[in-house]
């Protein structure tokens, strides 16, 4: 595997690079991105190919489940980065069905010791739909359960997103917009969270 990549690279010089070679040239100058994605580091779910975007036009964040921890100094510079330097007016923090963080938060005691501590940042979310569920009295199958909750993730992150002052700031200044959306990798579509 390893051997394709560097495979993979020497075609992309020969074929992508090459043909437009004025456009990376520009791009190796200055980036100005003007989309900041916060998406899982799920391989299934890779920004450029899903969004048809090209290097350049994408500042990304990738961690396990999207999470936005307030206590995480790696976001926490990509965010200051973005909306201090880079002056990214949209921020998109993307969720998956079929994720294997939120699937995780269903997990019994297993010998892993980081993957619990990180995912106590998305917990409220099982939570909540747990809660709503009980309340209303229904059943509902498992994977049903499992897209309501990487749902309700996604809106638990952008609510993680506003406590940092400077982007709460940026939005009500009107300088920035927070997006959330959820990938369908059964279908290769992207929808909107409603808030
Ligand atoms: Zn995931």
């Amino acid at each position: 595997m390893i051997s394709q990549l560097l495979d993979g690279n020497r075609r992309f010089v020969a074929e992508v690079f090459e043909r437009e070679k004025t456009y990376f040239e520009d791009l190796a100058k200055a980036q100005k991105p003007t989309v900041l994605w916060i998406g899982c580091s799920d391989s299934r779910v890779p920004v450029d190919t899903i969004t048809q975007t090209r290097a350049g036009e994408v500042f990304a964040h990738r961690n396990v489940g999207n999470i936005v921890a307030t206590n995480d100094w790696n976001l926490s510079a990509v965010l200051e980065f973005s909306i201090n330097h880079l002056n990214i007016p949209d921020i998109v923090i993307c969720g998956h069905y079929g994720c294997g963080g939120i699937l995780a938060l269903d997990a019994e005691d297993g010998d892993d010791k980081y993957i619990p501590i990180w995912l106590i940042n998305a917990t409220k979310a099982r939570e909540r739909v747990d809660e709503k569920l009980r309340e209303l009295h229904i059943d509902i199958p498992a994977e049903k359960r499992h897209q309501l909750i990487v749902e309700e993730n996604v809106r638990l992150q952008l609510e993680h997103l506003r406590e940092y002052p400077f982007v709460s700031r940026a939005i009500r200044g009107g300088a920035l917009k927070v997006h959330g959306w959820v990938y369908d990798m059964g279908s290769g579509t992207l929808r909107t969270v409603t808030p």
